[in-house]
């Protein structure tokens, strides 16, 4: 059987490092299995989910790397659900409720001061066919409840009903299937909760794995349940830890905190998040890696923690930079271009910098630094005038490459008798109008004499 996952985002907002965790689980997942990975929109609830956020999502994912085999979205699939609904109708699986929020939380208190669990009493099965008919004609309208199978024969006497499975991240896990309400599959005014389409869907897909975040444990042994009263079976499922910042907060679609979108604006590298975003919370060590190939090969999901994952965003500097500083230049090429840097400099340009970027933008600089439009102006102080006199007067005679840097400066260094930072930096300043960049060795032979010498201050 192919491996087949799903990542199943509801599209009512921008997805943030915590929903790229779930997206690279599933896909590292299946690509080790060499198996599928479907992009399942969760758009059932039309009022939130936005056309905009779906193809937002989809651009985020492809920039990340991972490129769905298939993509679906769920409001194009109501007749899937409508058909599941009859299935459980006419099963007596799914009764109808009247209840109103503020009535459920009176039963729900009252069970508590009378020491039993705060679940749903399943007081509406007790309604009579003309009870019901005389709710509705008050204009009152159902929603429906699964009928969760934790109990011989008298649904009013529910008992300790364990569900288990063995967890792809977690180990073996057990939910007791008496100690939850039975879930609302579809609300009054006819729209579906997730779980119903989430378990039509999945069954109906061939979905082998269900890999999301551990908000969903307790959704699982209900869902399991579901699959069963559907003729499905169960899949295997996996639940990881979810990421919060430093301070303890959880990432929200909503509110838009670290999203994808934002941190590609940011200029961070997909491969410096996905590093992290798999990597953190796990007995792993978050070091970047430089393909999803290579995070494949780490990714072990049972190796995953059980508590919450703790992470600073700025870590992702420090891995941006080891992203960049690796990267080879045929990754680099086309991006460069797209910069306006490319032709015979654009390789050694790439390498003699690579190692000193916080971004990748910052090659546009630094073309931009080393071409004759960016000669910098460079105004030196009176005591080193003298000195780069004397310095440009030496610059050896072309061809130039690696070693001529060293060629020059030891010259330099006997001529004038400077050394060190004395000798470089009034060199460096004079040739790129900075103080720091990458190895003025590097950086010479770009430069080339002809440019080297219109520099000299
Ligand atoms: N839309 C749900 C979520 O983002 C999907 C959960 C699932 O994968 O089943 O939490």
């Amino acid at each position: 059987m192919t491996v087949t996952v799903r990542f199943a985002p509801s599209p009512t907002g921008h997805i943030h490092i915590g929903n790229t965790r779930t997206a690279l689980f599933n896909w590292l997942f299946a690509r080790k299995a060499e198996g599928r990975f479907i992009l399942r929109f969760d758009d059932t609830d039309v009022a939130r989910s936005k056309q905009e956020y779906a193809d937002q999502i989809q651009k985020d994912l492809f920039w990340l790397g991972i490129k769905p085999d298939v993509t679906v979205h769920q409001s194009a699939r109501f007749a899937t659900y409508d058909a599941a609904v009859e299935t459980l109708k006419a099963k007596g699986l799914l009764y109808p409720c009247y209840e109103t929020a503020d009535e459920l939380e009176r039963k729900r208190k009252l069970r508590l001061t009378r020491r039993l669990p705060p679940v749903y009493g399943r007081e509406a099965l007790k309604l009579t066919a003309d009870e019901k008919a005389a709710i509705e004609a008050e204009g009152r309208m159902p929603h429906w409840r699964f009928l969760l199978p934790n109990f011989e024969a008298d649904p009013f006497a529910p008992h300790r009903t364990e569900v288990h499975w063995d967890d792809v991240v977690r180990g073996p896990q057990t939910v007791d299937l008496a100690s939850m309400s039975d879930p609302v599959l579809v609300r009054e005014d006819g729209t579906y909760l997730y779980t119903l389409p989430s378990v039509a869907d999945d069954i109906e897909m061939g979905v082998t794995h269900v890999i999301r975040g551990d908000d969903h444990v307790t959704n699982t042994g209900a869902q399991i349940a579901l699959f069963k009263a559907l003729g499905g079976v169960p899949p295997g499922f996996g639940h990881h830890n979810l990421l919060t910042t430093s301070t303890g907060e959880g990432l929200s679609k909503r509110t838009g905190s670290l999203s994808i979108k934002g941190l590609r604006e940011a200029g961070i590298e997909p491969l410096a998040i996905a590093s992290l975003a798999v990597l953190i919370g796990t007995s792993e060590n978050v070091a970047a890696v430089h393909s999803l190939d290579e995070l494949a090969d780490r990714f072990d999901p049972a190796a995953t923690s059980k508590s919450a994952a703790k992470f600073d965003p700025a870590d992702l500097d420090g891995l941006n930079r080891d992203v960049l500083h690796a990267m080879p230049f045929a990754t680099a090429k086309s991006r460069l271009a797209e910069l306006g840097i490319d032709g015979d400099k654009a390789e050694p340009f790439w390498l003699a910098l690579r190692g000193n970027l916080d971004r990748f933008e910052q090659a546009h600089e630094w073309w931009a630094i080393l071409s004759p439009k960016g000669r910098p102006s460079y105004a030196a102080p009176d005591e080193d005038r003298e000195f780069l006199k004397q310095a440009f007067a030496e610059l050896p005679v072309e061809p130039w490459g690696q070693m001529t840097w060293k060629i020059w400066t030891d010259r330099v260094k006997q001529v004038t008798g400077r050394k060190g930072r004395a000798l470089f930096m009034p060199l460096r300043l004079a040739l790129t109008g900075r103080e720091s960049g990458p190895e003025l060795a590097n950086l010479l032979p770009l430069l080339g004499r002809e440019e080297s010498l219109a520099r000299r201050p």
